[in-house]
């Protein structure tokens, strides 16, 4: 057997592949702390994942322990740990947000704020610290999806300066316009104090360290999205349609407008809502009742990554209705769907993350 050595455990480690950065991860730079006890055959090590919440923890850790055990020796026991890095954005404005995440929709209605509020729970669910903040400041409804209609954030002096202290909820930090805003009192707004009263919302309020923030925007193209796009350099945005004509047709605009030279926030994905009718009375059925995959041919058009097909189900509505986001619901096929979808996001983004640093 050969002598057991700091490379032989590498050699092993060198056949596991990250398959995001399609490198091995000791080429990566993601082997760290690695130790070993030759008698007890246990050899540790952590692991740094590209991003937080990434879905690929039990990929790791089994293909870890089978390489180790096909160089090493069969009989070795492996513990894996894992760290991710802060995906911190530098020391301008909120440095305590990892990565602000836009979701955009060109129409209203598609479901973004449904898709807003379960993508933020399953980012949750698979270990992130996540915040909320619904920006949709002409029809907010993060209130309602998360049965806090009648709560009002306190204010608390920081600094000696008022700010706002977010609302906490299945484990995220919220935020919404509708918490300051009587229920059912309009909002007519024009542009700039629209746009005023939003970044006031993200700079007033008193956030905590938080791995992403995922902003419900209001549909369509406008001064809010060009605010926050120069103004908080947001990591990237989610396109959420649903498979219809008209509302591809207006997904596509809001696409476009987020990749002008002037916005310039890039595309994490297209997620397709509403995809396909499923009941569980019908398990083996899909009904297709507003045309198919429109929301992957967007994507394709313009080569951004597709992250998912999200049902048409009663539940969502229910759930929704009752203020309790069907992504909590362990086990239901709808919860496995948004967190298969905040799985590619957070791929997606640390893609793009690796690719801005190796251009650099
Ligand atoms: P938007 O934010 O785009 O205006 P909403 O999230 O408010 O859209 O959703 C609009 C309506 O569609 C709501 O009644 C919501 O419950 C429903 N809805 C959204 N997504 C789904 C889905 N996947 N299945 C069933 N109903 C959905």
């Amino acid at each position: 057997m050969e002598t057991l050595s700091e490379s032989l455990f590498y050699a092993a480690l060198r056949q596991v592949i990250d398959p995001d950065l399609g490198k091995d991860i000791v080429t990566a730079g993601m082997v760290r702390g690695l130790s070993w006890n030759a008698e007890t055959q246990l050899v540790a090590l952590t692991v740094q994942l590209t991003t937080p919440a990434c879905p690929l923890k039990g990929y790791f850790t089994e293909r870890i322990q089978a390489a180790i055990r096909a160089h090493v020796g069969e009989n070795w026991r492996v513990e894996v740990q894992f760290t991710a890095p802060s995906l911190a954005r530098g020391a301008d404005t909120l440095p305590q947000i990892g990565a602000i995440i836009l979701i955009g929709s060109g129409k209203g209605g598609v479901g973004k704020s449904t898709v807003a509020v379960n993508l933020a729970v399953a980012l949750n669910r698979l270990g992130a610290r996540v915040g909320l903040l619904d920006a949709d400041i002409y029809g907010p409804s993060v209130p309602i999806l998360l049965g806090l209609e009648q709560a009002k954030p306190t204010v608390q002096e920081k600094d000696g300066r008022p700010y706002l202290v977010p609302l906490s909820k299945f484990g995220l930090e919220v935020m919404s316009i509708g918490f300051l805003v009587p229920a059912g009192q309009p909002t007519p707004w024009r542009g700039p104090m629209a746009s005023n009263t939003l970044r006031q919302l993200l700079t007033e309020t008193l956030w905590p360290e938080l791995d992403y923030l995922i902003v419900d925007m209001p549909p369509g193209t406008g001064d809010i999205h060009l605010t926050l796009a120069q103004q908080f350099r947001p990591q990237g945005v989610v396109i959420v349609t649903t498979p219809q004509k008209v509302a591809l047709a207006d997904a596509e605009k809001a696409l476009r407008m987020f990749q002008m030279p002037l916005v310039q926030v890039p595309i994490l994905g297209v997620i397709e809502n509403m995809a396909y009718f499923w009941t569980s009375q019908l398990p083996t059925q899909k009904f297709y009742i507003f045309g198919q995959q429109g929301g992957h041919r967007l994507a394709q058009k313009y080569n951004v990554p597709f992250l998912g097909e999200i049902p048409l189900m009663e539940e969502v509505v229910s759930r929704s209705d009752a203020g309790v986001p069907v992504a909590l619901e362990e086990g239901m096929p709808m919860a496995e769907a948004f967190l298969n979808v905040a799985g590619m996001l957070v791929r997606s983004l640390a893609r793009h993350k690796h690719n801005l640093v190796a251009a650099s």
